[in-house]
């Protein structure tokens, strides 16, 4: 049934009207009955639960009370008035208070040695006692005794809303009005098959007692249902784009794995193999044969190894003829891959070019024609090689490193420099919560090294606090006499920032002032230094000519000094986890015990703390990740990665992983029985799906 109900303007609902619709739309985008009825509560408030006033604290969020108004008071005139009244229960005693409305609090409550009320609101501090301002306050009456029994929706609103009455009550007011017009009004979405498998309530049923709760059960099978509903869509839509690039781009047959690959791998590998890099290998290998284009993500942890992985790729796909490319999404990572990459082909004879932002134009013109003429097999850069004038012989395979950093549209104009568009490989060292991958890249292959090369000493991480400074300068010389170097780095959000800058500057004089030459030797690298001495100074510090490399964020990405041994990040809580992860994993890369130490201030917020906490605890990048996701949320983790199919309304991708894995196996399972959703028992499906997919979204070509 088309639901004209659901389409109904909002001001048609007693107590919306003209003004406030428009509003509602301005402030919230609701426009229609359907956009209120999915504009969920964002929590609940169990009103059967009262607390004790001796339980306050402010870290509570909403408490409800019941006792006696003891005094009451009218303090100030007119406009700076307050009224404050004096709540009392068997174990103690908190103030209310009213700046608002308090000649009209002053007249209803009263002090009363046995009329009851019933106080509900959040506690705060004031004068160094706990009080609450503007709670709501009822008389006990036998009334709402009985409405005291039920859970409360609690809606986020806007400013504006609240003074035109739209307050998370005003909200929840017309939400009932609402839910009390459903009757037999609301389409269902789902099949009887998926229905019944999850024992599901109707979708009917299910926004009634989202925003109206008869008890926390029928709330838990009302969650249930939306957020089933919404990650099941989701993959839907996911699983059907992916099906149609498989039928749809045929990709180079790389069917066979020849000498470049074989003698590599028999005499040239300087290190085993390990099973997990193996097995990718071969994930990717079979990938690449089928005769569809390759899209995969290779997942793995910093160290992990991936571009040993990536680079046996490129040599199955060499042998079949083609050209690869390896993108990186900085210079010093484009050089250091150039480096390690051109070192191990070396006995090989194979061409490795190198092609930078910092490039001179003639010896970017001898690239460009040796690209064109198919002399150059193996191109590795930076964004320089997404340029027009970059043109490929036969480009089998792109490759690109650390792909976050890449915008989706970037990573696009990759996928016309053949005929057929290439093999892509998207490394990524930001472990996501498989939960995110299956909803950011559900149309993606995923590849994951989860085993770290042996021999490895797990990093020991430290939170030291600023006052400590001279005992970690003290450990710095202890690294440096038994001949590690060191990394500090200082956080620069944006290069642009002139006090990141000026802490970076300073930060850099008081280490050559605690190490001074000739006995120690300073790095420096920042965003503001010019290609060539930043490379200058990079390469000192491979070489070990330096001791210290005081940076900033650059040498976030790849770089690898095995020697390295102590990693210090300055003003740590500045830092994301994901951050802090990658940056600690420059460290930990040779056979020396390694340390991160994390400095920061006395003042920590409780989720700096956390932070803190959990890189101290663990190594495991997916753990991390899984904090991160906590903490975060994942519309930030992901940035600017897909963002639209992260616009989730309810399911909450941190929380409802086995929701989303059962969701994403019916999708699976109805896509095999009913590719086309023609059956009649889908029709709801295939319905609800039209109605949601008519917007046009063809991000999956690319990422
Ligand atoms: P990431 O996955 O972070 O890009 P790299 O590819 O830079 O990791 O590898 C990290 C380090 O581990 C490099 O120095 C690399 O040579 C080394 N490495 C990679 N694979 C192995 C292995 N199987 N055994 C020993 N060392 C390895
Ligand atoms: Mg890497």
């Amino acid at each position: 049934m088309s639901s004209h109900f659901l389409n109904s303007p909002v001001e048609y609902i007693k107590g919306v009207g003209p003004s406030k619709a428009e509003l509602l739309k301005k402030e919230l985008h609701i426009f229609k009955y359907s956009d209120l009825l999915s504009f969920y509560p964002f929590r609940y408030v169990d009103r059967t639960k009262f607390y004790k006033v001796k339980e306050i604290n402010a870290d509570l969020p909403f408490v409800q009370l019941r006792g006696k108004i003891t005094h009451t008071k009218m303090i100030g005139e007119k406009r700076s008035q307050r009224f404050t009244a004096i709540f009392a229960d068997e174990t103690g005693t908190i103030e209310l208070v009213w700046f608002q409305g308090a000649k009209w609090m002053g007249e209803k409550i009263k002090p009363h040695v046995t009329n009851e009320y019933i106080v509900f609101g959040k506690p705060g501090v004031f004068n160094g006692h706990f009080n609450i301002s503007h709670p709501e306050i009822d008389l006990v009456t036998e009334e709402n005794t009985t409405f005291a029994s039920v859970l409360q929706a609690v809606y986020n609103s806007t400013d504006k809303l609240r003074t035109r009455g739209l307050d998370t009550k005003g909200i929840s007011r017309i939400q009932k009005v609402l839910v009390s017009l459903i009757k037999n009004n609301i389409p269902e979405t789902l099949s009887n098959i998926i229905r019944e498998r999850f024992q599901m309530i109707s979708r009917e049923e299910a926004l009634k007692q989202i925003h109206c709760p008869k008890s926390p059960e029928l709330l838990k099978k009302a969650e249930f249902r939306l957020k089933f509903e919404e990650l099941f869509f989701i993959q839907l839509k996911l699983l059907k784009q992916k099906g149609l690039r498989e039928k749809t781009f045929r990709g180079f047959v790389f069917s066979k794995v020849g000498d470049y690959f074989n003698t590599f791998y028999n005499h040239h590998l300087p290190f085993q193999l390990t099973n997990a890099q193996k097995r990718v290998i071969k994930e990717i290998r079979l990938d690449m044969g089928s005769g569809r284009q390759m899209n995969r993500l290779l997942q793995g942890d910093v160290g992990s190894g991936k571009t040993m992985a990536a680079l046996m790729n490129i040599l199955i796909c060499l042998d079949n003829g083609f050209q690869a490319c390896l993108m990186a999404p900085t210079e010093i990572l484009a050089n250091q891959h150039f480096e390690t990459i051109s070192k191990l082909l070396k006995p090989l004879n194979i061409n490795v070019g190198l092609l930078t932002g910092s490039k001179k134009v003639k010896e970017r013109r001898v690239i460009h024609e040796q690209l064109q003429n198919g002399e150059m097999q193996v191109l590795i850069g930076t964004h320089a090689l997404l340029e027009d004038v970059v043109q490929f012989k036969n480009i089998g395979l792109v490759v690109i490193d650390e792909q976050h950093r890449f915008g989706v549209a970037q990573r696009a104009k990759m996928w016309n420099k053949n005929t057929l568009a290439p093999h892509m490989l998207i490394m990524s060292a930001t472990p996501i919560p498989r939960t995110l991958a299956m909803t950011l890249y559900g149309d993606l292959d995923v590849s994951v090294i989860d085993e770290l090369p042996p021999g490895r000493k797990p990093i020991q991480t430290i939170h030291r606090f600023d006052s400590h400074r001279d005992r970690v300068f003290g450990f710095i010389k202890e690294q440096i006499a038994k001949g590690r170097q060191i990394y500090i780095v200082y956080p620069l959000i944006k290069e642009s920032e002139t006090m990141d800058y000026k802490d970076l500057m300073d930060g850099y004089e008081s280490i050559t002032r605690a190490f001074p030459l000739p006995q120690y030797n300073v790095s420096i690298v920042h965003g503001q230094m010019k290609a060539d001495a930043k490379e200058y100074e990079m390469q000192r510090f491979v070489k070990g000519d330096t001791n210290i490399m005081v940076a900033t964020t650059v040498i976030e990405v790849g770089v690898d000094v095995p020697n390295a041994s102590l990693m210090i990040i300055e003003s740590a809580e500045r830092f994301g986890l994901s951050q802090l992860h990658q940056l600690r994993g420059r460290v930990g890369r040779g056979a020396e015990q390694s340390y991160c130490i994390l400095m920061t201030s006395h003042k920590l917020s409780s989720d700096g703390k956390l932070r803190m906490e959990t890189m101290c605890r663990t190594n495991d990048g997916f753990e991390i990740a899984d904090v991160d996701l906590k903490l975060r949320g994942p519309g930030d983790m992901a940035g600017t990665m897909q963002s639209g199919v992260l616009d989730l309304n309810i399911a909450d991708l941190a929380k409802d992983s086995q929701i989303l894995h059962a969701a994403r196996n019916m999708a699976i399972e109805l896509l095999s029985e009913d590719p086309n959703l023609e059956k009649p028992e889908n029709s709801n499906i295939a319905y609800q799906f039209a109605l949601t997919n008519n917007s046009r979204s063809d991000w999956s070509r690319i990422s």
